[in-house]
């Protein structure tokens, strides 16, 4: 649906038409310029679905809330219509503008805006419609049960959390410790369809193909380490808080998403209208710093299956895993990991050290515009589009949802051979 309204810039008193569509969401966030004097404006549109009580309304009586700090609103008889009036249309469901911002003189009356940016991913708008339906049908409330049993494990409320676990998952915890792992699995199974999956899994699968052919314990070498060593509570916990996060930001994934399904000549001309940057840099900070541990860990198992020993790194002044694991920089995890090109490509183009170097030292901005982030760390200037940097993030939310299950699962069958005696 479109809310269509009026508004005039506070800074220069320019009128202008604003359209934003809107779907299934309740709360919508959005950003976009004066179309005169380019000042920021941030929008919310709120839509009331149901009364008080929770009873789903009928269409007719849905609710529309809609605020713009920095404009006043105005009825449609203080707008003067002619070929300057600026119609600007928002995406609020997808919050994207494909090349038309802001029109001037004319309303395109033929398609909605969600229908008009859709046909920009052509053959692709099947797929990337399965995509994001998946994550508007995402059961909510399993997810809240998900997180309160993991929460409940983290306690040692080991009953709660297993009948907890009960309600969202067909899998039985049979042992305590499985309660991690049903929850990370799980987890991963339900965002997967949506973001979509990690390319290398499959490589990550051979390794461990041949780390049994090599030597049946060599494969719980890694797992062990991370147990021993105390940290893999703090790994877990991390996963969580982030999953957390992707689902909290479905928004700023559909675009990616879409971003990503776009063909090149559209991408360029693409808009993003979002409001929440200050977030996105944020996830992408914790995306990259568990990221880093699977990176950690494909080191450790390309060390063993390319020269036969975890310890065997291909560097001399590298001694022992353990001490890698603990004190390694993100810059020397990821020189290890390009030994695998298809591996180290991936990692070292989502994993972005420059970007990532600038956010831990909160020295990002984006312009005005929201469209382009540019830092200075270390005396050097940095520039990225906003689109590459959302795939990058989309490429770090693929590979951690594969990690999350299994790294869950690895620390179920260490702990279930240790507990079984070897
Ligand atoms: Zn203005």
């Amino acid at each position: 649906m479109v809310d269509r309204s009026f508004w005039k810039c506070a800074g220069c008193s320019t009128s202008f038409v604003l359209r934003v569509s809107w779907a299934y969401n309740v709360d919508h966030l959005f950003r976009f310029n004066c179309p005169s004097c380019k000042s920021e404006l941030d929008g919310q549109l709120v839509i009331n679905f149901r009364t008080t009580d929770g009873t789903l309304l009928p269409p007719e009586r849905w609710d529309t809330f809609l605020r713009i700090e920095g404009a006043q609103k105005l009825t449609e008889s203080q707008v003067v219509f002619n070929e300057q009036t600026a119609w600007i249309t928002i995406f609020s469901d997808l919050p994207i503008d494909a090349a038309h911002h802001v029109q001037r003189g004319k309303d395109v009356p033929l398609y909605g805006p969600t229908m008009f940016t859709m046909a920009c991913l052509d053959k692709k708008v099947f797929e990337y419609g399965k995509r994001t339906e998946h994550i508007y049908s995402l059961p909510e409330n399993d997810i809240k049960v998900l997180k309160s049993a993991f929460n409940a494990f983290k306690r040692k409320d080991l009953e709660n959390a297993k009948s907890l676990l009960d309600k969202v998952s067909f899998s039985v915890p049979k042992k305590s410790h499985h309660v991690a792992s049903i929850c990370g699995i799980t987890y991963s199974s339900i965002l997967i369809p949506f973001v979509g999956p990690f390319v290398h899994s499959g490589i990550y699968l051979e390794f461990i193909d041949k780390m049994l052919s090599l030597d049946k314990m060599n494969t719980f070498v890694i797992p062990k380490q991370l147990i021993d060593s105390g940290r893999f509570e703090s790994i877990l916990n991390l996963h969580f808080e982030l999953l957390g996060s992707l689902i909290d930001n479905k928004l700023i994934l559909s675009i990616a998403l879409f971003i990503d399904m776009c063909p090149e000549a559209v991408r360029e001309s693409l808009v993003i209208t979002a409001n929440y940057p200050e977030l996105v840099l944020r996830i992408y900070e914790q995306l990259c710093e568990a990221n880093h541990t699977f990176v950690k860990i494909f080191v450790g198992l390309m060390n063993i299956v390319n020269r036969g020993g975890i310890h065997r790194f291909n560097r001399t002044n590298i001694k022992d895993f353990g001490t890698f694991f603990e004190r390694a920089t993100i810059s020397t995890s990821l020189d290890l990991v390009t030994e695998h090109p298809g591996i180290g490509e991936y990692f070292n183009t989502n994993l972005d050290r420059k970007i990532r170097n600038a956010i831990a030292h909160r020295s990002v901005q984006f312009t005005p515009n929201g469209q382009t982030l540019n830092s200075t760390f270390s005396g050097e200037k940095y520039s990225i589009d906003y689109p590459t940097f959302l795939m990058k993030l989309l490429g770090l939310s693929q590979s951690i949802l594969f990690f999350t299950a299994v790294l869950t699962d690895m620390n179920r069958i260490v702990t279930d051979i240790a507990s079984n005696g070897g």
